[in-house]
């Protein structure tokens, strides 16, 4: 009996794999095209990380007219969740990262290259392991849960190397004639790859991230296809990125270690290897240490806490961008104007440590993304927003022609307001423009300097009697408010103020502040001329009588 027999025993219906290489050419792109894919599992809700990795593949497939794919990895059956591959799917969705080639629902795919769900590509997986049983170089192993777990003890006790290697690899040299036996008499079997590696010899390898590193060969034989006649990863990352034509695997860094293995198993499978980028962790600092975000610790970690905070993607994407080559941020600053995919992201260029991702700083990013929007998008993004998760707001926008004035104001300009995160804030941030909510309110209308009340109620009496008139522009606007200062005993210049104090009792700053106070309840607002503009003349006189009743 020879390999081949056993092959067959095995694996009776598995195709020749000439059949798999014909049926996937080599893709027909132009020189110098990157194939990049994200490759998820199902097994929990989806980690900021996948939106990094899919951001990263999809800019580098974009930039280079390549294919950005979408691979599910569901190898691991027990370990799913129900709703898994959508959540998925959505999340790319809603950060605009969609595949150009995957699934794109639970059951449906495009692409030449499929199916994209691993589970759906057993019987590849099993010619491919036919193939290397046949030529000598995987074999079946009949160990039990029971023996392995007393080779390890032994190798315990013994002070050495764990593993299913050499010597300990029980099944390596079992004759085919008795393991062709164990089949037929219908004993459980996984396959395991028949490493070539040595332990004592080194392998060098050029990550396109990490740089030049070496590690010792690989001497563990892996599992390849596990009871249920599915893949490990190992096994199906090979077969998967050689026939979908993947020319760059960029995925996490703790599969760094697992490289001697994967060229490895493309060498002995006569397969070309693709390029490996290994990016950073993202990490998290927590009292001074840094520690990887994690989703049961940090709710960032989740990808899903963007959508629901209101953070919009794309300031998710340009903060995930500085993370990954910290020249984005200048490159934005110089180029207001360009959208990020104009922005050329170079692997080379990424830290080759852990990455920081810091949630002030996204925020800080979003607001400035946010300043860069105009009010209709304010707009239709905080509605979309809170039709999900705020009734109030949304109910607080139902006029959309006022809100369109509110959401504008400082907006457009060349310093645009930077107020606002997150479509969350935005009812904190713009309800007291609205009179329904504003007098709602009981406001404690602390006027810090000026605290006289008649002096208060006379200011706000003579500023609507003699001073205020809508149709005023800002400049002469504000030279009133200087007037009714003046007029009241105020200095009518701060520097005057300073330069004489004793003869005045304040500033026009404390007059206005007074004004910005009885009108919004605030003492820190956006301009408050164009504050004026939006709520008009009843308004301002409603407010202003409201704050002299106090
Ligand atoms: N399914 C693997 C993971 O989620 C993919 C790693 C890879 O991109 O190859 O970690």
């Amino acid at each position: 009996m020879v390999y081949k027999d056993l092959a067959d025993i095995i694996f009776p219906n598995a195709k020749d794999i000439s059949y798999y290489e014909e049926k996937y050419p080599s893709r027909n792109l132009k020189e110098g095209a990157m194939v990049l894919r994200v490759a998820p599992s199902p097994t929990g809700n989806v980690h900021i990380g996948t939106v990094y990795q899919a951001l990263i593949a999809k800019k580098l497939a974009k930039q280079t007219d390549g294919v950005f794919f979408l691979r599910i990895e569901d190898t691991d059956q027990k370990r799913e969740i129900d709703g898994g591959i959508l959540q998925i799917i959505d999340t790319l969705k809603n950060f605009d990262l969609e595949p150009d080639e995957g699934m794109i629902s639970e059951t449906e795919e495009k692409g030449a290259y499929g199916p994209y769900k691993q589970s759906q590509r057993k019987e590849i997986y099993q010619a491919y392991a036919k193939y290397l049983i046949e030529q000598g170089k995987a074999y079946p192993c009949f160990c039990t849960p029971e023996e392995l777990d007393e080779i390890r003890a032994k190798q315990e006790a013994a002070k050495i190397r764990p593993g299913y290697y050499g010597v300990w690899a029980k099944y390596r040299t079992f004759p085919v004639e008795d393991a062709v036996k164990k089949i037929q008499a219908g004993e459980q079997y996984i396959v395991r790859f028949k490493s070539q590696g040595r332990e004592d010899r080194r392998i060098k390898h050029k990550d396109i991230i990490k740089g030049n590193v070496d590690f010792p060969e690989n001497d563990q034989d892996i599992v390849i296809i596990k009871s249920d006649g599915l893949p490990t990863y190992h096994f199906a990352h090979v077969i998967d990125d050689h026939l979908m034509g993947t020319t760059h695997v960029t995925r996490g860094d703790e599969w760094l270690s697992s490289v001697p293995l994967h060229l490895q198993l493309f060498y002995e499978l006569g397969f070309k290897a693709p390029k490996y980028a290994h990016t950073p962790t993202l990490l998290k600092s927590d009292n001074g240490n840094k520690r990887k975000i994690s989703k049961r610790k940090d709710p960032e970690a989740a990808a899903s806490y963007y959508q629901e905070v209101g953070i919009p993607s794309l300031a998710v994407k340009e903060y995930l961008l500085n993370i990954g080559n910290s020249s984005f941020e200048n490159w934005k600053r110089q180029n207001k104007e360009k959208t990020i995919d104009e922005f050329e992201f170079q692997l080379n260029k990424m830290s080759v440590s852990g990455a920081l991702f810091d949630m002030v700083k996204l925020l800080d990013v979003s607001k400035i993304v946010i300043s860069r929007f105009s009010a209709e998008e304010v707009y239709e993004q905080t509605i979309a927003w809170a039709k999900k998760y705020d009734a109030e707001l949304l109910k607080l926008l139902e006029n959309k022609d006022y809100s369109l004035k509110v959401l504008g104001i400082e907006r457009g300009n060349k310093k645009p307001r930077k107020d606002i995160a997150k479509w969350s804030d935005v009812k904190d941030n713009i309800d007291y423009m609205y009179d329904e909510e504003f007098f709602k309110k009981a406001h404690n209308y602390e006027y810090q300097v000026i605290s006289d009340k008649s002096d208060i109620d006379k200011i706000l009496t003579l500023y609507m009697e003699k001073y205020y008139n809508e149709n005023d522009d800002k400049q002469t606007w504000f030279d009133k408010i200087k007037e009714l200062a003046g007029e009241m005993g105020y200095a009518k210049e701060v520097k005057e103020f300073k330069a004489n104090p004793e003869a005045y009792k304040a500033h026009v700053g404390d007059v206005s502040t007074v004004l910005r106070i009885a009108l919004t309840g605030r003492a820190n607002t956006p301009d408050m001329y164009e504050i004026m503009q939006v709520l008009g003349k009843e308004s301002i006189k409603k407010r202003f009588e409201k704050a002299m009743e106090k």
